[in-house]
């Protein structure tokens, strides 16, 4: 049997997977079983965030893995201790907790704001607000913290506690918060899945101001995100803000698993011991990774995400074909005339693989992508989006 039919009969039906065998690559291209090359505009979903077996990545990964995989949380390790550092350094966060996944840097983030909220305010306010149309996760918690109805249907009764606001609009958070005994405030500075919607500079910072009147925690959902993706090292950097607690993975260690929470001073010491764990939580082999891609993401990759993202802007506004480019940095959102599953197939056939994201092309190409091949990928994106 090939890979797609040996696929098909035994990977539960989840994915409806593109008719691509992927068996290798380097950098921004990838080749497959067809023999075709393909640009790679889409990194895995945001996760390659140095391409695919960067030198200094593999580098960093091999080495560790040959001198040791894993040892559990009962006992310390370099990477993870060095990756916690760093990560409070860029930030001025306090303290880390490393997970496997986003929906378990949200999971955590979770437990660290009731737990904070029944400590400070009483254990009735577990209350999380979050925005419609936001994602947050598959796990039935982040599920239910995901404002987007439709991956509720089969799946409940959910975790209660969870409220959905319409973003954009501060009375809307008032009156929930009038209504409900509210936790936390947990957003995406710029939703991902739900579409790449940026929020409204204004309305971030209202919802901080009233947050903190309030006494109520501010969680920002930095996977897709974080490490770089927007010009920034998080996108709450973008705001002049600062929340309370920020959970992020995706591209952290730039493809193998890894989920990271992040607690300012005032919930750093919210979870004790026993509180929470993560067998796989802060694996020396992930942290490694994630060690590597944190050294190679420094001022000069960060103007060259934001640089990129200007030049993907620019070549595609105004093209035929083409309504809007929205987004930040390498995290970009094309509205076009024609379907987007048909932009994308059509796309992928031309050798350049991109993303969707509700009803958007959605472009996270690898941070360090070569301009030559950029260029490349956006002539066919260009040509796609103008036929008829
Ligand atoms: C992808 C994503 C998640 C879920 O991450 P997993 O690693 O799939 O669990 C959560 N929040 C946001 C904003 C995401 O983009």
């Amino acid at each position: 049997m090939s890979i797609t039919e040996l696929d098909k009969q035994y990977v539960a039906n989840t994915y409806n997977r593109f008719p691509v065998e992927f068996t290798h690559g380097k950098g921004s291209v990838l080749y497959g079983t067809d023999g075709k090359k393909y640009i790679d505009m889409g990194a895995g979903i945001g996760v390659t965030s140095l391409g695919i077996c960067d030198d200094g990545w593999v580098k960093a990964v091999t080495e560790q893995v040959m001198k040791l995989q894993h040892t559990s949380n009962l006992y310390y390790t370099e990477p993870c201790a060095l990756l916690a550092e760093e990560l409070c350094k860029r930030t001025g966060f306090k303290k880390v907790f490393f997970s496997n996944s986003g929906a378990e840097a949200n999971e955590c983030a979770i437990k660290v704001a009731r737990k904070y909220a029944a400590m400070v305010k009483g254990s009735d306010y577990s209350t999380v607000v979050t925005l419609n149309n936001s994602f947050h996760g598959r796990t039935l918690t982040t599920l239910a913290a995901t404002g987007q109805p439709k991956f509720h249907e089969d799946f409940q009764p959910l975790t209660p506690g969870f409220v959905h606001a319409t973003a954009e609009s501060i009375y809307e958070l008032e009156a929930i918060a009038a209504k409900y005994k509210v936790a936390a405030f947990m957003i995406e500075c710029i939703q991902g899945e739900g579409g790449v919607v940026p929020l409204d500079y204004d309305y971030v910072h209202e919802l901080f101001s009233f947050a903190e009147y309030h006494k109520i925690l501010t969680i920002v959902d930095e996977v897709q995100t974080g490490n770089g993706r927007t010009g920034k090292m998080y996108s709450y950097m973008n705001y002049g803000l600062t929340p309370d607690i920020v959970s992020t993975a995706k591209g952290l260690a730039g493809g193998l698993p890894l989920g990271a929470t992040m607690m300012s001073e005032k919930v750093q010491n919210v979870l004790g011991y026993g509180d929470h764990g993560s067998t796989f939580g802060g694996n020396p082999v992930c942290c490694a990774a994630a060690n590597y891609v944190l050294s190679q993401i420094d001022d000069k990759l960060l103007s060259e995400v934001t640089e990129k993202g200007e030049i993907i802007k620019k070549e595609l506004t105004g093209v035929k074909g083409i309504v809007k480019v929205v987004g930040l940095g390498l995290m970009v959102g094309i509205i076009t005339v024609r379907s987007v599953s048909d932009v994308v197939n059509d796309c992928l056939k031309k050798g350049v693989l991109c993303l969707t994201a509700h009803d958007k092309v959605r472009l996270l190409p690898a941070l360090n992508i070569p301009k030559d091949l950029l260029y490349e990928a956006l002539a066919v994106i260009k040509e796609a989006c103008a036929e008829e």
